[in-house]
Formats: structure tokens, sequence, C-alpha cells
């Protein structure tokens, strides 16, 4: 299974990467949303988005909107937002936008393992 981080804080990437990558998923990633819709384009076997909020360039809402307009993409993969906007208005409003499932920063390795298993996404702890 593959993972795409889209996070602006390289700090992210690489833990993230590193919970993935030791959940069994292949990893590529990006610093914002502008990079993950190229990587959508590149890698359209991604089968989880891990995705921030705020970064510069396109943020986490507005690639999601994007992600879920493009046809090719309508339905899958899903997306996991994982960002310090967990107030319920912009939970609300990313859940409406397509997002499957939300991680309160700070992460760690359960939660991010509890929310792909509620995705219904497979992978070994
Ligand atoms: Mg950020």
């Amino acid at each position: 299974m593959k993972a795409l981080i889209v996070d602006d804080a390289k700090v992210v990437r690489v833990a993230l990467g590193r919970i993935m990558n030791q959940l069994g998923f292949e990893t590529v990633d990006a610093a914002d949303g502008q990079q993950a819709l190229d990587q959508m384009a590149a890698h359209p076997d991604v089968d989880v988005v891990m995705l921030d909020w705020n970064m510069p360039v396109m943020n986490g809402y507005d690639f999601l909107v994007a992600l879920r307009a493009m046809p090719e993409h309508g339905s899958n993969p899903k997306v996991i937002m994982v960002t310090t906007e967990t107030g319920m208005p912009q939970m609300l409003k990313a859940l409406a936008a397509g997002a499957d499932e939300y991680v309160m920063k700070p992460f760690d390795k359960d939660m991010i393992f509890g929310k792909l298993q509620l995705v219904g996404l497979e992978c070994s702890e």
C-alpha cells in the first residue's frame, strides 16, 4: 500500500513517514497542496493521504477539494487530516469536503494505526 504524506514541516514528514513505513506503507511526500496534486498525478495508486491543513502555496483544505473534484481520484484515496486545526467547525468543513478521518497533532504510532483501521486500511502494527 502507498501513502502520500503532505506537510510543510520536514520534521513531520520524516516522523510520519517512519510510522507509515513501520505500518507497511510505501511513502511519497509533498510540502504543500500543489506538490501533493503533482504527486497524485505521478502516483495514482496512492491508498491514503495524510494531510496537514496549514501550508503555504496551497493548504490542505484546498488540496482536498481539488482532489475530490478529480474524476479519476473522486472516490479514493482515503484522506486523513493530520493537523492542529481541530476546532469543530474546521473538522466539519474538512469532513464535508471529503476527509475520512482526523488526527490531532501531536500524533503517535498508535493514533495513526487506529485511524488507518477506522478507514478500513489493513496494516500491520
Ligand atoms: Mg503545516
